[in-house]
């Protein structure tokens, strides 16, 4: 889960339509009046593809996406079509979340609370960093089922670990060619290219980018690629802005009383 930001609703969503869809919904609970084309292509637009509680992709040939209502909409009701009220997630999300009132029991909401304040990384699951936060981190990973093995923490498992051999892989290719890179072009654009497509695993826009970026960022391999293409004069700005890139999301990966 990564912090998300609000873009602005879509403008056929004026107050009047957002009364008129309300008061639909209040007539016949059944009807989907939040489910509408401008509504979906703007959502998808706002969460970068992305379940904004999982991180996995969503929409454009991925999983569905599904419309979820933090404020659980049937109780709810005034907040059926209340832009901030509606979050891009996938179906399981959506339906872990189902009837949970967030009220009542409050679950972080990646719209509003920074979820890097909350969370540690380990072991490709989430636990939370000190005691003060422990109620909302333990409700928001059982609501959701961020922690669920079968589901989730395999389907990280298996990218964090295919990534960890890529950054093997490339330092290994720069560290074993150090001394021709500057001279090779073939080589040192293998080098800069991998280098590139392992940042790209952990920006905003990359699947499970939480635990991708703590992954790359914590990476010996990495810092040491890293080092050696600083000492070679190779690393470049369009690395640099990635590497910041990744630096902004990335998780602690211990509780704060081990600091
Ligand atoms: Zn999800």
């Amino acid at each position: 889960m990564i912090k998300v930001n609000r873009i602005d609703k879509p403008k056929e969503l004026t107050k009047e339509v957002q009364q008129q869809l309300t008061d639909e919904f209040k007539k016949d609970k059944n009807k989907n009046v939040w489910n509408k084309k401008y509504i979906r292509d703007q959502l998808i637009l706002e969460c970068n593809s992305k379940c904004v509680y999982c991180e996995c992709f969503i929409g454009n040939g991925h999983k569905e996406m599904h419309i979820d209502h933090f404020h659980y909409k049937n109780k709810y009701k005034d907040e059926v079509v209340t832009w901030e009220n509606l979050n891009p997630s996938c179906s399981t999300c959506n339906k872990n979340k189902s009837q949970h009132d967030t009220y009542e029991t409050p679950i972080i909401n990646p719209f509003e609370q920074e979820p890097k304040d909350y969370f540690y990384l380990k072991n490709y699951r989430y636990y939370s960093r000190n005691e003060k936060v422990d109620k909302i981190v333990h409700d928001t990973i059982n609501v959701l089922g961020l922690n669920d093995t079968e589901n989730i923490v395999k389907l990280r498992f298996e990218q964090g670990e295919t990534l960890i051999d890529k950054i093997n892989d490339i330092y290994e290719l720069a560290e074993e060619n150090k001394e021709i890179l500057n001279n090779n072009i073939s080589k040192k654009n293998r080098v800069m290219r991998g280098c590139k497509n392992i940042l790209r695993k952990g920006i905003k826009e990359a699947e499970y980018s939480a635990f991708m970026a703590t992954i790359i960022k914590n990476d010996e391999n990495y810092i040491k690629l890293k080092q050696l293409l600083i000492r070679l004069k190779i690393w470049n700005e369009e690395l640099q802005s990635l590497d910041e890139q990744v630096e902004k999301i990335k998780m602690q990966i211990y509780p704060d009383r081990l600091y």
